[in-house]
């Protein structure tokens, strides 16, 4: 596998990829790679001859005070494992070869921002959005994959991708979880035994959830209570936010009348964890 640091080695790999006719598929990651994104990279190579994994911890989407400087890295781990699931290329940019200095542009997408992660990390997205527009400009790929742990962002993806004519190909993929139910992120590293034991209410919270939309339940309040109850019933897990919400629009939703996305966001300790699911509840 090779690895690549280089803006202009890698623009240029690519395109010497499409002059064969190969098609390119992106995993966007920021590293500390897990199961979660080696099944990304499996998926990609459905849609693409040659897979690029990028791997790059973007200081844009961490806002002041956020663990950018902490995140967990491990290159030389992450290059092994993207190299057994069959990635052709690691592109790892220093901070400098993606943001040189005088660097002043950005990519913002509106409504589809603001809920959610976005009330709480007001700079996120406009981060996200613009780092993979550069990864697109960069890599070329003809299809990226993204996870459903995050949401928002696949959404937030999606509408950007559609409103610019990006002519990119946008593939989301299940979350993976621990046997445990536990959604995988490179955060859990920061878990202690105790806080990793109370972060499995997240997960059992989306499946009573899912449970009493099964039975019948429709009224958002309901269940949105249950949910609290459940993150609140260990004092080590504090709610940003539980939220219902259409899975297109992310508007809220209080009567579940059809598909509904439950968003969880929570702290334990000083670590940010989100999950979801979509409840799956017959449209009317
Ligand atoms: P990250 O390195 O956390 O920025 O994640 C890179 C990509 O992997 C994003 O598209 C995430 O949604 C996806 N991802 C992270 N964790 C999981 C997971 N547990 N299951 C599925 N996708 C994931």
């Amino acid at each position: 596998m090779r690895i690549i640091e280089s803006v202009t080695e890698m623009q240029q790999q690519a395109e010497a990829w499409r002059r064969e006719g190969k098609r390119i598929a992106l995993v966007p990651t920021m590293g500390y790679l897990h199961e979660g994104h080696l099944a990304l990279m499996r998926e990609a190579r459905n849609h693409g001859d040659e897979i690029v994994v990028s791997i790059f911890v973007n200081p844009t989407q961490f806002g002041p005070g956020e663990d950018f400087e902490r995140y967990p890295r491990d290159m030389e781990r992450d290059v092994l494992l993207a190299g057994e699931v069959g990635v052709t290329a690691a592109f790892s940019p220093p901070v400098k070869e993606m943001y040189p200095e005088r660097y002043q542009t950005f990519v913002e997408v509106m409504e589809v921002t603001r809920p959610l992660c976005g009330r709480s990390r007001p700079v996120h997205f406009r981060g996200v959005t613009t780092v993979v527009t550069k990864l697109f400009n960069v890599v070329k790929p003809h299809a990226a994959v993204f996870g459903e742990k995050d949401f928002q962002q696949l959404t937030v993806i999606r509408r950007m991708v559609r409103d610019l004519n990006m002519d990119v190909r946008i593939i989301g993929h299940p979350i993976v979880r621990e046997s445990d139910g536990l959604a995988m992120s490179s955060r859990n590293v920061y878990l202690t035994p105790t806080q990793r034991e109370a972060a499995l209410n997240l997960s059992r919270a989306l499946a009573e959830a899912e449970q009493l939309a099964n039975g019948g339940e429709r009224r958002g309040p309901i269940i949105l209570g249950k949910v609290k109850e459940r993150i609140d019933s260990n004092g080590e897990l504090r709610i940003d936010y539980a939220e219902l919400c259409n899975p297109e629009t992310l508007e809220d939703v209080i009567e579940l009348r059809g598909p509904t996305l439950l968003a969880l966001a929570a702290f334990v300790g000083s670590t940010r964890l989100i999950d979801n699911r979509v409840l799956k509840v017959p449209a009317e």
